[in-house]
């Protein structure tokens, strides 16, 4: 069994896929969930896969993998490192790796899934597994539930789930209430107007203008967020310009935002707003700029009850204590399907960091200091170890889903 899901983890993490192409992942999914006796129904929202066991009376459990990769080239140095490209948004090849462990999630899914439905004794209700596109540009659980996921195939009385993370491999990880911080991605586009390098006197310079703003929008959460609250604004994308001598016609900014509540949301929208409006104006800018907000993720809240009681199941699915991970700056999807059913989430950490790094740390103080020498999710570098990862992942699926669906 775990020979057989450690191989599939190397398959798929050899092979793949952006958000909403994830149509090979899609189908290995498919046929693992056919395989142990689900009713599968495939294409779901674009590339979602559902599987259905019904076991008798009782509540209904909704255990969710997210399926997609990421444009980034893997630099891990694994045998089973990806090679694989694909085409971006903008139309670009690309490298694609799952760098973000989603190739875990499936796989810990697909085990659980079948270690469930081979133990029909142990639980009585119905399983919904979901293996879910596009989790990275925050639209697969929208596009499953919008092609009516909870009208076809039942309303869950849970939503559950994992994310692998760079904690020691091996640990779990869960936290009460704003769990995962909400995430709003930004456009900018700033005009001036171009003309020779020459002579600046001429033009209205939009690259110094972009550097002017990406300076000012980093006074936002150090000057206008209280320093109780938590806000990240970072600028993950800066592009203007062809050549040394020629002053561009316009500057493009991508933001990324991070809150937990609306209000702290609104106020660094809000300042973004007016920073760049302020500095195209300082500028003399000939045209107002353009600010999009192109995604947006909510929060992740996790129900405290509902924690509490898959608290003490995830204990036992590990030798190592569960611990509360506080916050995450991350973002994620999986609290969409929770607020369509209306049906509380518990969202939690799998550790995936190689026990190696943190050999000799016994204190909380150590581990917190290795884990911030682990390549973090996104990072070229990043790849859990494959064990005690995945038997622990499956575990604990597999306890949460029988904690709720229980005799
Ligand atoms: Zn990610
Ligand atoms: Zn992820």
């Amino acid at each position: 069994m775990s020979a057989d899901l450690a191989e599939l983890y190397r398959d798929l993490h050899r092979h793949p896929e952006l958000s909403f192409a994830e149509t090979r992942t899609a189908a290995v999914a498919a046929g693992r969930l056919r395989a142990a006796g689900y009713e599968v129904t495939e294409g779901v929202g674009g590339t979602g896969v559902v599987g259905v066991l019904r076991n008798g009376t009782g509540p209904v459990a909704l255990l969710r993998a997210d399926m997609d990769a990421l444009p980034v080239a893997e630099d891990t140095g694994l045998d089973y490192a990806s090679t694989a490209r694909g085409t971006a948004r903008d139309g670009e090849d690309t490298a694609v790796a799952h760098a973000c462990g989603h190739d875990m999630h499936v796989t810990c899914l697909a085990g659980a899934a079948a270690e469930l439905a081979s133990t029909p004794d142990t639980w009585t209700g119905t399983l919904l597994v979901v293996f879910q596109p596009a989790e990275e540009i925050g639209g697969g659980a929208h596009a499953m539930l919008d092609d009516g996921l909870l009208d076809r195939f039942g309303v869950p009385d849970v939503v559950l789930g994992q994310h692998v993370a760079p904690l020691p491999a091996g640990v779990l990880a869960v936290a009460s209430g704003a769990a995962f911080a909400g995430s709003d991605t930004v456009r900018v586009t700033l005009h001036g107007s171009g003309g020779h390098g020459s002579r600046p006197e001429t033009t209205v310079d939009p690259v110094l203008l972009a550097a002017a703003t990406v300076l000012r929008l980093h006074t936002v959460v150090s000057r206008e967020v209280a320093a109780t609250e938590t806000a990240v604004l970072g600028v993950g994308m800066l592009r203007a310009g062809t050549k040394e001598n020629i002053v561009p016609e316009s500057a493009e900014l991508g933001l990324t935002v991070r809150s937990y509540t609306p209000a702290v949301r609104e106020r660094v929208l809000g300042a973004v707003r007016r920073i760049v409006r302020g500095e195209a104006a300082a500028a003399g800018a000939p045209r107002d700029p353009e600010v999009r907000v192109v995604e947006t993720f909510p929060p992740v809240v996790n129900d405290a009850a509902a924690v509490e009681r898959t608290r003490a199941a995830l204990a036992t699915a590990t030798p190592l204590p569960v611990v509360d991970p506080g916050p995450v700056t991350g973002s994620e999807d999986v609290g969409a399907f929770a607020t369509a059913a209306g049906a509380p989430c518990v969202y939690w950490l799998l550790g995936g960091g190689d026990p190696a790094v943190f050999a000799g740390a016994s204190t909380v103080d150590e581990i917190r200091d290795r884990v911030a020498d682990l390549p973090s999710n996104h990072s070229p570098r990043f790849a859990p170890v494959i064990e005690p990862t995945l038997s622990t992942g499956v575990a604990a699926l597999v306890a949460a889903a029988r904690e709720w669906l229980r005799p």
